[in-house]
């Protein structure tokens, strides 16, 4: 039955593969709706015949990608339980370690390493793919140096996180979702705060602004924010990539703004400030914590639902994952995939929530740079360096888009400048 049973897993997702692969290739449309041809937003008025090309290819390879890889996670650990893998890594840590934590550290990395290497073709073809086209400069050598980092920090804060699960499993049999979810808050707001001090200074550099003259004007608007000065940084990503960016991180008195110096080399001064116009607007309205709240209560409902899930799942195939009851270490893969797949399900919800407040960021920095032309040329600019497509699928959009489409975001730009010629004519 288990044999079976990992047949059809593997079944059920080549065919999935199958329709995303015809969705994206065949059947979905991203051409240009007719009104907005000839439009600031239609890519050919501002991409070469090249790079046309090459965006609507590199994006469709990305966004099957993206498609193929969460359900890929789910097959992984849907069969490292019918395999008996589950069983074999927690045997392994017994016989290695005598204490319960040397048993779950051993059990942890032989399910991660596993997990790595099932998932490492996808992540390296990832990789590949955005250098053939030349968006990522990474060398070899420093993009496995973040793998590496990567994966020492999930495998540590992972080690953390299924430590104190499992003992409130066995612990509190039907409540313990809600004991972990309440945990999971300041162990949230906790990570959330060392973020941008602890974490990212591991992947990149952060220092102040390097070019004066544009950090004092950068500042100037800052301050009309109440931003102080120390909050904005620059991170040093061109050795790393060609794609354009900037973000909000931290909580307290670590919260900051990033702008990536790709940026910052590659655009003109009125468009950075827009951009961090922009970014000034995640700032002040305090998105990432209207972010942390919304995917709070997400996880309360999540937790909830993989409790369910799991009680039904091993009462049902019990035998066939080689599980007993949900407390034993043994059943961390179907805790795994039950979140990834309500996180899956989910994301559209939060990819809304971040679409509005995007646009709320993106009304905010025209209003206070009043600069179309700057706004409109710095998101063309956007779209050129990462190959991104204007107008994408729907279900691309829904499921990946935490951004409005840039034909969104350009058009409304252009709808502001007649709203705005509108209302000065109106004076007159
Ligand atoms: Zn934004």
């Amino acid at each position: 039955m288990a044999r079976k049973m990992g047949f059809y897993g593997v079944i059920a997702y080549v065919l999935y593969g199958f329709a995303v692969y015809w969705y994206l290739f065949h059947f979905a449309d991203s051409s240009l709706p007719f009104e907005f041809q000839g439009s600031r937003a239609d890519p050919a008025t501002f991409l070469n015949g090249r790079e046309l090309m090459l965006s609507e290819e590199y994006s469709k390879v990305r966004n099957l990608l993206f498609f193929l890889s969460t359900p890929f996670e789910w097959l992984f650990y849907f069969l490292i339980l019918l395999l008996g893998l589950s069983k074999a890594f927690k045997k392994w840590g017994e016989e290695t370690a005598k204490n319960k934590y040397g048993q779950t550290a051993i059990y942890l990395i032989w399910l991660s390493f596993f997990a790595y290497i099932a998932t490492f073709p996808l992540s390296y073809i990832s990789y590949t793919l955005s250098k053939t086209y030349n968006i990522s400069t990474q060398s070899f050598a420093s993009w496995m140096k973040d793998e590496l980092i990567d994966f020492w920090i999930n495998y540590a804060m992972m080690f953390v996180i299924v430590v104190v699960l499992y003992w409130l499993m066995n612990k509190f049999k039907r409540f313990w979702w809600l004991f972990a979810w309440m945990l999971s808050v300041p162990f949230t707001l906790f990570i959330m705060f060392l973020q941008p001090v602890v974490i990212d200074p591991l992947y990149n550099d952060f220092s102040p602004l390097k070019n004066k003259e544009l950090e004092s004007k950068i500042l100037d608007i800052a301050r009309q924010a109440n931003i102080p000065a120390e909050h904005v940084f620059e991170v040093d990503m061109a050795e790393k990539t060609n794609a354009l960016n900037a973000y909000v991180a931290g909580i307290g008195s670590n919260s900051r703004i990033v702008l990536w110096d790709t940026t910052l080399n590659r655009l003109n001064d009125d468009q950075i400030l827009f951009i961090m116009a922009h970014e000034m607007a995640h700032y002040v309205e305090k998105h990432l914590y209207i972010g942390i709240a919304g995917y709070l209560i997400l996880s309360l409902f999540g937790l909830y639902f993989v409790s369910r899930l799991m009680n039904w799942a091993i009462k049902q195939w019990g035998k066939e994952f080689k599980l007993q009851y949900p407390g034993d270490l043994r059943s961390l893969p179907l805790f795994l995939m039950f979140l990834s797949m309500i996180m899956f399900a989910a994301s559209p919800v939060s990819n809304l929530v971040s679409r509005y407040q995007e646009t709320r960021a993106d009304r905010y920095a025209i209003e206070m740079t009043e600069n179309t032309d700057a706004a409109i040329s710095a998101f063309q600019e956007l779209t050129k360096a990462g190959l991104s497509q204007v107008n994408p699928p729907l279900l691309v959009k829904i499921f990946r888009y935490g951004h409005p489409t840039m034909l969104e975001r350009i058009s409304r730009l252009e709808d502001y400048e007649v709203e705005k010629r509108n209302e000065q004519e109106d004076e007159y």
